[in-house]
């Protein structure tokens, strides 16, 4: 099977267009049209992984940081990434990260999280509002074609419910004028034409590919519809996930929890007085600024990585933080692009590499 194919499946859980705009997710090196020989996963990519793969005739790594983030201009193996895509040109290996993507859906990293903690009544920690209304003006016989290509191509998903549209009959008018080719009624001519108004709701990333799926299928040859930008937050998409305990744990309790199901060799917190943890947000990879969300959304505590010491003090007598590290909040990434691709793609065995950028010691 192809590259693009197991990427593809990848992004069937988290699509590309999810990610954030700092972001570099997706493919950075490579023919997504080449044969996949296997699929090496990692949570980052570097000359040791890529030389790994090379070593197991692998030429596609998929990882959870893009091997190319801040942009390349020149490849002269100065720096380890212009080491790492050149070493991967070399060997035709192609490079395939999901990153914030991969944190901003159901099922993702931040999903894995709350699995670890076993919290129920999980909810997006900071839900997304890039959402857009489409409504659309068809004549009434073609409406239902008109609505079931718009949601063929994403269209119409309201939190766990697919296929969510609203319609209202009405009355279109139209004079056609002298080059134009009617679908109903003569040149020159009023026309009243019985038409269903179709309204759906898409992510941003998705109306292109709704608006082309239903022009396709619209009758007129001057279709009318409208694009509403909204102010709505999106249930499913964007960072983090809030949950509640079984039952709640006593702080000290909590931070014994955390530290054994992350398998943290350290965790650094400021805990918030003897507050006993029942609603509990977690973010992977540095997820500080989500630390007032966290708050706002009464939350004892917060899990995620990479605060400074001022966030910390900031957060103190708020909400407890707990710094689990980066690596241990953010591993369960192979673990994700492993159950998607062998779920897909029985047969197929990926190969998991678990190191951080180099060995991190802790003392
Ligand atoms: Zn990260």
């Amino acid at each position: 099977m192809t590259i693009a194919q197991i990427t593809g499946a990848i992004e069937e859980l988290a699509p590309v267009a999810y990610q954030e705009s700092y972001d570099n997710s997706g493919l950075s090196v490579g023919n997504p049209q080449n044969e996949a020989t296997g699929a090496l996963l990692c949570l980052d990519v570097t000359e040791r992984v890529v030389q790994k793969a090379v070593e197991a005739n692998i030429n596609l790594i998929i990882s959870h940081h893009p091997a190319i983030f801040g942009g390349l201009k020149r490849l002269t193996g100065s720096t380890a990434t212009e080491r790492v895509v050149q070493l991967a040109v070399a060997h035709n290996i192609a490079l395939y990260a999901a990153h914030t993507n991969l944190d901003s859906v159901r099922g993702g990293v931040s999903e894995k999280m709350c699995d670890r903690l076993a919290l129920k009544n999980r909810s997006i920690l900071q839900p997304a509002n890039r959402l857009v209304k489409i409504a659309v003006y068809a004549p009434s016989a073609h409406a239902e074609a008109v609505r079931q290509a718009m949601f063929a191509a994403g269209a119409g998903c309201i939190g766990q419910y697919g296929s969510c549209s609203f319609s209202a009959q009405g009355t279109g008018t139209f004079l056609a004028g002298a080059l134009a080719t009617p679908f109903a009624g003569k040149r020159g001519e009023l026309h009243r034409e019985p038409e269903e108004k179709v309204e759906v709701i898409a992510h941003e990333s998705q109306v292109s590919g709704a608006v082309a799926a239903m022009r396709a299928v619209h009758p007129y040859e001057e279709v009318a519809y409208d694009l509403y930008p909204l102010l709505n937050e999106h249930a499913c998409v964007g960072l983090g996930m809030v949950g509640e305990l079984e039952n709640p744990l006593k702080s000290n309790d909590f931070l014994q929890l955390v530290k054994q199901v992350f398998s943290a060799p350290s965790i650094r917190y400021v805990a918030s007085g003897n507050r006993d943890i029942h609603k509990v947000a977690v973010c992977g990879g540095s997820g500080s600024i989500l630390t007032n969300r966290a708050i706002a959304c009464g939350a004892d505590a917060f899990v995620s990585a990479d605060f400074k010491y001022h966030q910390l003090q900031e957060a103190d007598g708020r909400i407890t933080v707990v710094d689990v590290g980066h690596y241990e909040s953010e591993i369960f990434a192979i673990e994700i692009f492993y159950e998607v691709i062998t779920k897909k793609f029985p047969t197929f065995a990926p190969y998991l590499v678990k190191y951080a950028i180099n060995q991190i010691g802790y003392l």
